[in-house]
């Protein structure tokens, strides 16, 4: 009984199970927005997963979503000894829509299907694959010591891709059951396809919406133009008073504070380099800042549409109406609630008193991050160290990224804030998977990596408890 059996153990079932564990938990179609979504995404929950922790003595509720009845959630627990450190982790088994039609790879969406170094499936890279290998990996350290050696709760959510309502409640409902010393999940992308990549928290996301009424209908542009005010004009130069011609953002009140010395080295140890996608224009974006500071260490302001007149068929008339809606993500230490107050503020000083400024409703949570010296952060680094010396088939070694935060954004503030958790986030798939469009998949080469760095991590917190630290400040009753 030892570690590298452990991760014998995890090679062994990311050669020959995982795919079909993957493959079984794919074919159910559990897209959230559907109108039907509640009995197949509560047949997720009682006929893929419960059934599997069960007969891993874990003791399993399915709790009613309080916002949206359709999306409930499990908790499922597996308490060893009260006196042992609890590991917290959260998935989510809700996807987005199939897309049936648009796939042009695989077999579709809900048949798993392997073509070269790729796995094509909906849900394989968000989410469905990467909670599979956290429960893998743990069902590989049990196999292997009998024992995890600290107690573990699983939260399942099943409405994330309709932006997690509920989740909050649940968590600020379910503070006791859900009780832990630390929050360990895995979401997103990695920060390259090939570096083990771990986060600490995630940007925020802001939508607002800007518009200007004039008048009611159209007027002749041949009689009027010239005599009426063009709502078009004026609503694009009001965006223009808030972010200049190349990205940066003129609120004050909407750029960052410095960063912390220790969050801003840890950010200039990343590089971003755009990963295949779109190539990156240098010149967009806050002056000065690299690349990695503009996605990890600053905000952003993008406006999403633009409409007025009729875009699809325009006609030559001075239109009545302008509408924007404008979209901000931003940092850990931002309060979303300040910034609309900053932009009416912003716009009635350069003249734009006439431009209504709307919140869109329900549309933001907070920010979060962690700092690189969190014990937590270190514990976990040392550990993926090890497992990677393992790994490891020449004299080249792997190194972990942290990043503080994602640039992207997951309901992280539910566990950082409401639970109160330090949040470890280990992502096992890249930002080329194509999720949330058609051809999703993920790298089975990131899967194995990843089965292998958090069978080792659950290993070692059972070997030692985790961090000292946390061992002495976050006791539980
Ligand atoms: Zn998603």
């Amino acid at each position: 009984m030892n570690r590298t059996h452990a991760l014998d153990r995890a090679r062994a079932f990311a050669a020959d199970s995982l795919f079909t564990l993957l493959s079984d938990w794919v074919s159910l179609d559990t897209g959230s927005r559907a109108d039907d979504r509640k009995p197949s995404l509560t047949a997720y929950l009682e006929e893929k997963i419960i059934p599997w922790l069960a007969s891993r003595a874990f003791e399993t509720r399915i709790v009613e979503n309080p916002e949206d009845p359709c999306a409930p959630f499990l908790i499922a627990r597996r308490v060893e000894d009260k006196a042992l450190p609890t590991v917290l982790v959260y998935g989510h088994g809700d996807t987005v829509p199939g897309m049936d039609d648009a796939w042009t790879k695989g077999g579709g969406p809900f048949a798993l299907t392997r073509d070269g170094d790729r796995w094509y499936g909906r849900g394989a890279a968000d989410n469905k694959g990467q909670h599979a290998v956290n429960l893998a990996a743990m069902d590989c350290v049990l196999q292997e010591r009998g024992t995890l050696g600290f107690n573990l709760t699983l939260l399942l959510e099943m409405g994330e891709e309709m932006g997690s309502p509920g989740l909050h409640a649940v968590c600020a409902a379910e503070k006791t059951a859900l009780a832990a010393d630390v929050l360990i999940a895995s979401d997103g992308p990695r920060i390259e396809p090939g570096t083990p990549t771990i986060f600490g928290g995630s940007r925020a996301v802001f939508n607002f919406d800007l518009k200007l009424t004039l008048r009611e209908g159209g007027h002749h542009s041949g009689n009027w133009g010239g005599l009426l005010a063009n709502p078009g004009i004026i609503l694009s130069h009001a965006i223009s008073s808030l972010v200049d011609q190349k990205g940066k953002i003129l609120v004050d009140a909407l750029r960052p504070k410095d960063l912390p010395r220790s969050i801003a080295a840890a950010i200039d140890k990343l590089s971003v380099t755009g990963q295949g996608g779109p190539e990156i224009d240098p010149s967009w974006g806050e002056p000065g800042l690299s690349a990695a500071r503009k996605v990890y260490g600053w905000n952003t302001l993008d406006v999403l549409a633009f409409e007025c007149g009729t875009p699809a068929s325009p006609v030559n008339a001075i239109p009545p109406a302008a509408w924007a809606r404008c979209h901000i993500r931003f940092l850990a230490d931002m309060d979303p609630a300040t910034f609309i107050p900053a932009i009416r503020a912003h716009l009635d000083d350069h003249g734009f008193s006439e431009v209504e400024v709307i919140e869109v409703p329900n549309n933001y949570g907070l920010a979060t991050r962690m700092a690189p010296d969190n014990p937590w952060v270190s514990f976990v680094t040392a550990s993926f160290d090890t497992t990677l010396d393992l790994l490891a088939k020449g004299p080249e070694k792997k190194q972990v990224s942290f990043l503080p935060n994602l640039g992207g954004t997951l309901p992280n503030d539910a566990f950082s804030h409401v639970l109160g958790l330090p949040t470890i986030w280990v992502p096992h798939s890249y930002a080329g998977c194509c999720q949330h469009a058609p051809n999703e998949h993920v790298l089975p080469a990131i899967l194995e990596e990843g089965l292998a760095l958090m069978t080792g991590l659950f290993w070692d917190i059972g070997e030692t408890g985790g961090p000292e630290p946390d061992k002495e400040t976050s006791k539980k009753g």
